[in-house]
Formats: structure tokens, sequence, C-alpha cells
């Protein structure tokens, strides 16, 4: 059981004045599983390493459970580690591919056999613990990986893209494996991946990071729905939020509206209230809304868009439009399989007002 604070954390590499970590600053309580999300190079990695005690921390500090861990060497902090790239004894049975952590720290027999018995019945791979490596398959080795980490009995658990060298489908049924072995041991997880499905799919909470600086920390919902800027909103979600420029005016009867050269639609509300707040009439701002809340039934819709048909992609559940409504980008629609247009054709699109947000033009802040 561990809860972290962590402070002002800055990394600096070698004389770079410029920072990869950036005032990364939150609280992890006991239990939570927390995902570090963003692109590569963004300072996910680094951000772990230091909380392992892998790399030095340029300034700012990290506690576990009360205790100041700064200067705490990595064998001292109490953690277990499974990264992308995991090693393991080739020469060694799983059995021994386990063991061995408890082995090195001289750990008597029988408490390294009940260790490894528990954790290889948690994942599943006790019917191969006589077996070497190389005769499991892909998904079982990591597991194995997993067995290495979980028989130390940690209280925080750090995983670096675990899943990265794992092909699609099996990439989806250790993501479970991983969310219930966090159920079963009721342990701190911080894990780390570049795939927004994962983070969403896993997390408690989920940290977007973009340049080495936080974005957002907030449940996976709430990231969605309501994202802080427009970086988290287009990097979460697939298909992607579609982005239109247009400015906000002010109707005869004093509503809102936003216009762009082909269409307007209503402003209501709570986001006609943010955009008044911060000044925003006759202003451009930038209109996200996300492929799912556009549906082909215009016709009972207060707030529709007119846009001309230009190719499909089908999903098997879904079929995803493209359309140009005069924008840089199309507009992605998600909508039922079973229509058809033509090329050019014009399509009416209704829009669901509750779920448009807006953004700063310039900025990326969500206004609220
Ligand atoms: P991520 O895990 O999000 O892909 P990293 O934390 O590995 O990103 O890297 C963050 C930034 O720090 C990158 O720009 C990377 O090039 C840089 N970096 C990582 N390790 C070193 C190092 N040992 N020396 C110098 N720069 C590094
Ligand atoms: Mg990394």
């Amino acid at each position: 059981m561990a809860g972290l604070q962590i402070n002002h954390l800055y990394k600096r590499y070698g004389k770079d004045k410029h920072p990869v970590v950036k005032d990364f600053h939150m609280t992890i309580r006991d239990k939570e599983f927390i995902v570090f999300v963003g692109p590569s190079g963004c300072g996910k990695s680094t951000t772990l390493r230091m909380i392992a005690g892998l790399e030095d921390i340029s300034e700012g500090e990290i506690f576990i459970d009360d205790q100041l861990v700064n200067h705490l060497p990595p064998k001292d902090r109490d953690i277990s580690m499974v990264f992308q790239n995991y090693a393991l004894y080739p020469n060694l049975s799983v059995y021994e591919n386990i063991a061995f952590g408890l082995r090195m720290r001289k750990l008597p027999k029988h408490e390294i056999d009940i260790a490894v018995k528990k954790a290889s019945r948690i994942l599943e791979i006790d019917p191969y613990l006589n077996r070497k490596p190389r005769h499991l398959s892909g998904g079982q080795r990591q597991r194995v990986a997993l067995g290495r980490a979980i028989v130390r009995n940690p209280k925080l658990f750090l995983m670096d893209e675990p899943l990265s060298n794992l092909d699609a489908k099996l990439r989806v049924s250790m993501r479970m494996e991983i969310i219930k072995l966090h159920q079963n041991l009721g342990t701190t997880f911080i894990y780390v991946t570049h795939d927004q499905a994962e983070a969403m799919t896993m997390a408690d909470r989920i940290v977007v990071m973009r340049d080495g600086i936080i974005q957002q920390i907030d449940t996976p919902e709430r990231i969605y729905s309501m994202p802080a800027n427009t970086f988290v909103a287009s990097f979460i979600g697939s298909p992607q939020i579609n982005f239109i420029r247009g400015k906000i005016e002010e109707n005869a009867l004093g509503v809102l509206e936003f216009h762009t050269s082909r269409f307007k639609l209503p402003v209501h509300g709570s986001n006609a209230t943010a955009l008044r707040k911060h000044s925003q009439v006759n202003k451009q701002v930038v209109l996200g809304i996300r492929p799912e809340n556009i549906s082909l039934e215009a016709l009972f819709s207060e707030a529709v868009i007119s846009g001309s048909y230009q190719f499909t992609e089908l999903m098997g559940a879904d079929r995803y439009l493209y359309l140009d409504i005069g924008q840089d980008n199309l507009l992605i629609a998600r909508v039922s399989p079973s229509v058809h247009f033509e090329k050019n054709e014009a399509v009416r699109l209704g829009i669901d007002t509750l779920k448009v947000l807006f953004f700063h033009r310039e900025t990326g802040e969500r206004f609220s």
C-alpha cells in the first residue's frame, strides 16, 4: 500500500537548460491506478524513472507514504517495475524466473515457493512453471515478467509500456489481466502508455502530458467529456474530435450563436455563460464536437450542419462519414453502417448542442 506526493518535479539532462519534465505535481492515493499518457518524448518514462529512483531529480520532491525518497536508492523504495523490453532468463524455468529476485534476497525456500505459486495462480501460469521461456507464447512470457514483479509484494507497481511489444489482440486481453491484477493485489499502480485506449480502459485517473508538462489530471470520463484544452480533446478519443473554427455572435433576441461561412449553431446554457464570462462575443473561437455526437437525424435537431459527402470508412458496427464543411479539415460523423451517399451529395447533420465544447482560438484552453 502506498500513496505518493509528487511536488513540483523537474528533470534537466546534463547542461540542457530546457527541462524534459516541468513542474510535475500531483497526489496519488493508495490503491489508485494512475496512467501517464501522451505522445512519444513527452516525459512519461523520465517521470516514472524518477519515482523508481533510476533517474536523478533535478528539482522537486517525491514522497512515498510520507517518506521523502529523493535520495533513496531504488532497492529501498519497495517498488516493482515492468518495462516494455522485459528480459526473461532463457535458461531458467518459469518458476526460477519468477523466484530469481527472491533468491537474490536470500529468502527461505518455502517462502519463495509460496510466493511463486501464489503469483503464478493469480496470473494463470501455474501449468507452465517447469517450462523454459522459449516454449511460451508472447502473452505467457509477459505474464511471467509480471509474476516476477508481483512476487516481491511491493507497495507500488510501475509499468512502462509493458504491452507495446504484443500484437493488438493480445494487448487487449493483457489489459484485462492487468486490471484484474490491480483488483486482486490492492496495490497502487502507475502505468505509462502512449496509447489513449489503454489509458481510457485501465485508469482510475489519467495524467495527460505534453512536452514535459501536465495538461490534465482527471478520471477517464472527465478527460473525455471535459478536456482541459484542444490537445487533450484531440489526443483522447478515436476517431478524433472535430474542431470547427467560427465566430460567436449575439442575435437580435440576445441568444449567442456560433457562425461559420456556411452555417450557424445556437449556443446554450453553460457554454453561453462561459463564453460571455470570457468575453468571447464577436470573437473567433474553436468549436469541438465528437463524431458520435453528430447524427443524420437533422430533421428534429435545432442545430444543423450542412456538408458535402466525401468518403466513408465502414468499421463494422459503425460507419465514419467524412464531410466537407468548408474548413481545412473534413468533419467526421459516426453513424449507422447502413447509410449510403454519392460523392459531393449534400448531407444535413444534427449536432447535440449539449455535447459541444468551445476552446480559445490561440491558447486552445476550453472555456468553462
Ligand atoms: P516518453 O517516455 O514520454 O516517450 P521520455 O521520458 O523517454 O519520453 O523522454 C522525454 C525527453 O527526454 C525526450 O525528449 C528524450 O529525448 C529526452 N531524454 C530521455 N532520456 C534522456 C537522456 N538520457 N539524455 C538526454 N535526454 C533524454
Ligand atoms: Mg517512454
